[in-house]
């Protein structure tokens, strides 16, 4: 088992299969373009296989897929079938934008349940959120994945003055489709044009729903960094992901692996391990696996304040949200 010193299980391993984007989301990506890791640099589907076995031997049983935008690695469908004979819960965020190439191969590999970031329901808006004019192809992904049956969360990086207006339209949503919106607090990235102004809080999120709504708190889960929420009478569920201002870091059980196999403790983590190059040169990989963990904070990385607002982004010391895989 992977437990480190504040007596946290780790179960859940979140692997970027890539820092490459097809979508340019401001928030997540620095604006200057960024090169790419080359190739010979990332995890092979072996790689990701081979390091992922040792990952499930020490008790991990719950994978997702991220990046970057997971999709477009080439070979996507042989990363997700091999990883799909592991005894893992096997999931994946995507930005959507090509979920009609790979539906079936998500029933193939027993995926169920898959997030897809959609910050606006505006076509316009989402052009300028994410400098491409797919806001129809994801929407219809989107709707496709539901019809199939998939439990389809949505996510919402929720940006004052940014789509703020269109929280009770996302809320709309959740009273006829079986769909799962969850309401992300902007986090501080390396380049990523944070500020304090910039955050929509918990309580803010709650304040413009219950004006026009009346919700229920339902209950959350031990390890979820939610909280679910419903209309009375929808048949979809809202949630808030409030790292800024009421983070789950006591109950966490995850650990990430970057695109490049660098093991990180925490989104927030100042350390990582290389675990790639260590598995290049033949080594144990359990060693440097269970260093890392011992090295994990109590809370955010040990790097954000308590209070957001506090906050100094000059002296995080972090990648990029794309390339860390969020
Ligand atoms: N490309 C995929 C996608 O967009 O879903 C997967 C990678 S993306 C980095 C994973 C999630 O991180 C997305 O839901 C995205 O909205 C979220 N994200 C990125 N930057 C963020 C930030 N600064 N604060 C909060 N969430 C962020
Ligand atoms: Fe790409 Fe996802 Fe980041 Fe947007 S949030 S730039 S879609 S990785």
């Amino acid at each position: 088992m992977l437990i480190d010193t504040h007596q946290r299980i780790h179960n859940y391993l979140r692997i970027s299969l890539t820092d490459a984007c097809n979508f340019r989301c401001f928030y997540c990506m620095p604006e200057e373009e960024v090169e790419v890791t080359p190739q010979s640099k990332l995890m092979s589907a072996d790689e990701i296989l081979a390091i992922a076995k040792t990952f499930v031997s020490l008790g991990v049983n719950k994978i997702r897929l991220t990046g970057g935008e997971p999709l477009v690695r080439k070979d996507f469908a042989d990363i997700v079938l091999s990883l799909a004979k592991l005894p893992v819960k096997l999931t994946l965020t995507t930005n959507g934008v090509l979920l009609n190439r790979y539906t079936d191969l998500l029933q193939e590999a027993g995926i169920h349940s898959v997030n897809v970031s959609l910050d606006t329901l505006n076509p316009y808006k989402f052009l300028a959120l994410t400098k491409r004019d797919q806001f129809a192809q994801v929407k219809q992904n989107i709707d496709t994945l539901i019809n199939k049956g998939f439990s389809v969360k949505v996510n919402v990086v929720t940006l004052k003055g940014i789509n703020t207006q269109e929280i009770n339209d996302f809320v709309e949503w959740t009273r006829e489709a079986p769909v799962h919106v969850r309401f992300i607090e902007f986090m501080p990235f390396d380049r990523n044009q944070w500020n304090a102004e910039k955050v929509f809080t918990y309580h803010q999120i709650l304040e413009v729903i219950r004006e026009q709504y009346d919700c229920i708190k339902l209950p959350d889960a031990q390890h979820d960094t939610t909280k679910k929420y419903m209309v009375t009478g929808h048949v979809g569920t809202f949630a808030v992901i409030s790292t800024m201002t009421a983070p789950f870091c006591s109950s966490c059980n995850r650990l990430r692996l970057t695109a490049d196999g660098k093991m990180k403790n925490c989104l927030f983590s100042k350390t990582e391990s290389d675990l790639l190059s260590a598995y290049r040169r033949g080594e144990d990989l359990e060693p440097l696996i269970r260093e890392n963990l011992a090295l994990k904070e109590k809370g955010l990385g040990g790097q954000l304040l308590p209070d957001f607002t506090q906050i100094d982004t000059t002296e995080l010391a972090n990648r990029s949200m794309i390339s860390i895989g969020g």
